[in-house]
């Protein structure tokens, strides 16, 4: 078609929101122009850059149908996760535990006590009501929340070492992902790097070298996400306290995924808990809410107490304050860890990660069974390995099973598109021209979810062939 009849044959504003307005009777009027016109300048800007070579009434209709859909369902909303990655930070990381969202909502409909002593009567602080339970669990002297990890580190080396150096090793200097980079944040909080060692390789005697009357501190950062690996060596936290008391210099550390509990018995890799760290001298800890812990997105100050004072009345602190809810499902989680058995039941990422292969395997059989007889589709059930994610464990990869589809009629990138487009979204992985449900993270009355939406993309396919 010509451009000219191209452009003839888009429908007038007025007509297209009268066509939206019968299948949307209870929209806004605003919104329905708005969509129209939006839809409609869209399809111009596509003849005039050569695009879209073919026009019909009914396919800008439906185009503006579809824009409509997308803008009058909610934007945030839950997926299954088939990927077997745990703490996946673009799936939103941990799950809440039963316990944090009857006390989100206790607290969310109601008033609270959340800055009110009642006792007194008076004023009170919203971090009283974890500080108490954090310094319980961990031995730490004393403990303030914030917003996420990355505010916690931002605002401890803001308080600690404004203008001043910062000792930190080259194998250390992370990037976690977005735009998290360790010297990035360092400069941003006023603090001055000073890298030390080798990216592979750094002692004692390079931290000790770089010491001068400008030093604020000594850090320590968890890799997270990479490891260094062959001709390796790295300064301990209890070394570099050592260090730190001969200089009187505190030691940070930024744990990341800061955990309470000894993964190794569950086969895993030996991390140090939070508990040890601090019990080794470390003098303020930070880590993340959401990451091992399990809770809600929250960042943790622990260590001792006239440095997480200062930091406590740093200004910077009221912009990166935590908020009732997550408060809320913080002490929850943490009033868990008081049973460390009833952690690893309850806290679905502690559950999750420790999640017997038998247990998973039952997942993929039971899927597998609910799968028999879809044309054109072979299932099976294969042993894989999952993550943990989040930075956290970066070398661990617990045994897992997955269920596998293959089909002639749809490739594994069609599949794995056709899951992700439904509803609920299923995101799975690819692996060998396979499309791998990875059933670790699969919940159990996620199941019949998945079938149906496996069901559905073959019923839907053949209607279409
Ligand atoms: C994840 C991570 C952070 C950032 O934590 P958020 O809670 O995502 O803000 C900072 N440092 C390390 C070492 C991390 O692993």
């Amino acid at each position: 078609m010509e451009k000219e009849s191209l452009f003839r044959a888009i429908p007038a504003v007025h007509e297209l929101v009268s066509s939206l307005r019968q299948k949307f009777p209870s929209s806004p009027e605003r919104l329905l122009v708005l969509v129209a016109r939006e839809v409609t300048n869209l399809v111009r800007e596509e003849i005039l850059s050569g695009r879209r070579k073919s026009l019909s009434a009914g396919e800008v209709l439906r185009q503006a149908e579809e824009e409509l859909e997308k803008r009058l369902s909610p934007s945030l909303r839950p997926v299954i996760n088939a990927t077997g990655v745990v703490v996946h930070t673009n799936l939103g990381r941990s799950l809440l535990p039963e316990e944090a969202v009857e006390a989100i909502e206790a607290v969310a409909v109601r008033y609270s006590n959340l800055e009110f002593d009642l006792r007194t009567g008076k004023r009170g602080s919203r971090y009283s009501h974890v500080e108490g339970i954090l310094c319980e669990l961990t031995g730490a002297e004393s403990a303030l929340v914030v917003n996420n990890n990355a505010a916690a580190v931002l605002l401890t080396l803001n308080t600690l070492a404004l203008g001043r150096e910062v000792i930190v090793s080259r194998g250390e200097l992370v990037e976690i992902g977005g735009s998290f980079r360790i010297p990035d944040v360092m400069a941003r909080s006023g603090a001055i790097l000073r890298e030390v060692g080798a990216t592979n390789r750094t002692h004692l005697r390079d931290y000790e070298a770089a010491i001068n009357e400008n030093t604020a501190l000594l850090m320590k950062v968890h890799k997270s996400n990479f490891a260094i690996v062959g001709f390796t060596k790295e300064v301990s936290g209890a070394e570099l306290v050592e260090l730190g008391k001969k200089y009187g210099l505190p030691v940070v550390e930024d744990l990341g995924s800061g955990c309470f509990v000894d993964f190794s018995r569950f086969g895993l890799i030996k991390e140090p808990t939070v508990q040890e760290v601090l019990a080794s001298g470390v003098s303020v800890v930070t880590f993340s809410g959401d990451k091992l812990l399990g809770g809600p997105q929250a960042g943790l100050i622990l260590g001792q107490k006239d440095l997480v004072d200062q930091i406590k009345k740093n200004p910077m602190n009221r912009a990166v304050r935590i908020d009732k809810l997550t408060l809320a499902a913080l002490e929850a989680v943490l009033r868990l860890y008081r049973d460390e058995e009833e952690a690893l039941k309850k806290i679905p990422t502690l559950h999750l990660i420790t999640m017997p292969p038998e247990e998973i395997r039952k997942k993929a059989r039971a899927l597998k069974r609910r799968l028999r007889g879809v044309p054109d589709l072979s299932v099976s059930i294969r042993e894989t390995v999952s993550r943990v994610g989040g930075g956290a464990l970066p070398l661990a990869s617990p045994k897992s099973y997955a269920v596998t589809l293959t089909s002639p009629r749809f490739s594994a990138a069609e599949l794995e598109r056709k899951l992700r487009a439904g509803d609920p979204p299923v995101i799975a992985r690819i692996e060998e021209e396979k499309l791998l449900l990875d059933m670790r993270t699969v919940l159990p009355d996620e199941i019949p979810l998945v079938e149906k939406a496996i069901k559905k993309i073959f019923g839907e396919g053949s209607c279409q062939d």
